[in-house]
């Protein structure tokens, strides 16, 4: 008999004590760790963009670096992403900074090339009810940042997060990205009580994206420090050599100059929590 009371079970924070703590080489992500900083460029553009923005953030203490090689596009026109030459790049990336990367698959056909690259796999925002695509990234052991659907409940965002436990991944991180309200001055609306109500709910790690939670560059440092108040273990912060000439998200992306000074702005937020930055 399903139990139509226990919408998901492995996610649950009262079937597992332990917070889980999602670790990748030495940089672990959970309750409790120092909160984790996931920077760079929303989509890989070129090599010389996605290089140059990842020395920077790694020299401003971001210890992931983000950008997308398979874009969700609202628009069929708009830019795709390079596909697999962006991995390349990703990697090469990596293998300048040392950075691990988070990058997002859309395919369930193409999880296995993308977990070739990704340190991080991730579900956007648009994929979190692709169940084939959810079942896909939990027969791997590639951590998942699984978004949060921009119509989902907290519930059915959970129930998509068993999904992949289901599949014997227990490596998933969740993160609020904003959701669909009346309000369009902002992009989306940040839920930022999202971040301690899941910690009621989950024993999984919780991160924030202010960039595409608001979909304004001027309003990301703010928000940022607003999600490691409440508690998120790690942020994801799109960063861009030059915004306004980006080829997606030209308006939310900030420059790497904003971006030293959030860091600057976040560190005493995540000291006064005893948590500090990783
Ligand atoms: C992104 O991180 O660039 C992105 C497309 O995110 P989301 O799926 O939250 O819109
Ligand atoms: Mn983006």
């Amino acid at each position: 008999m399903p139990d139509l009371e226990r919408p998901y079970r492995l996610a649950a924070r009262d079937g597992q004590a332990e917070p889980t703590v999602v670790t990748i080489g030495q940089l672990r992500i959970g309750e409790g760790c120092p909160v984790v900083v996931m920077a760079g460029p929303c989509t890989v553009e070129s090599r010389d963009q996605t290089l140059t923005t990842a020395q920077w953030i790694k020299a401003q203490g971001a210890t992931v670096l983000r950008g997308g090689a398979y874009k969700p596009s609202t628009s069929p026109y708009g830019f795709q992403g390079l596909g697999a030459e962006g991995l390349e790049i990703l990697a090469e990336a990596r293998a300048v900074t040392g950075l691990p990367i988070i990058t997002e698959v859309m395919d369930p056909r193409s999880v296995e090339l993308v977990c070739r690259y990704a340190d991080i796999l991730q579900i956007g925002t648009r994929s979190m009810q692709n169940y084939d695509l959810l079942r896909e990234v939990g027969k791997t052991k590639t951590p998942v940042c699984l978004k949060r659907g921009m119509s989902a409940t907290l519930t059915e965002w959970l129930q998509a997060a068993e999904y992949i436990l289901l599949g014997g991944n227990p490596n998933v991180i969740l993160c609020e990205r904003g959701i669909r309200t009346f309000e369009t001055y902002t992009r989306n609306t940040l839920d930022l009580a999202a971040v301690p109500a899941l910690r009621e709910l989950t024993h999984l790690p919780i991160i924030v994206d202010p960039s595409q939670g608001t979909g304004r560059a001027s309003l990301v440092a703010a928000l940022s420090k607003g999600a490691v108040a409440v508690g998120a273990d790690g942020l994801l912060i799109e960063v861009h050599p030059d915004p306004k000439n980006a080829l997606k998200d030209a308006l939310q992306q900030v420059t790497p100059e904003e971006f030293a000074a959030l860091m600057h702005g976040l560190r005493p937020i995540a000291d006064a929590i005893n948590r500090g930055v990783a």
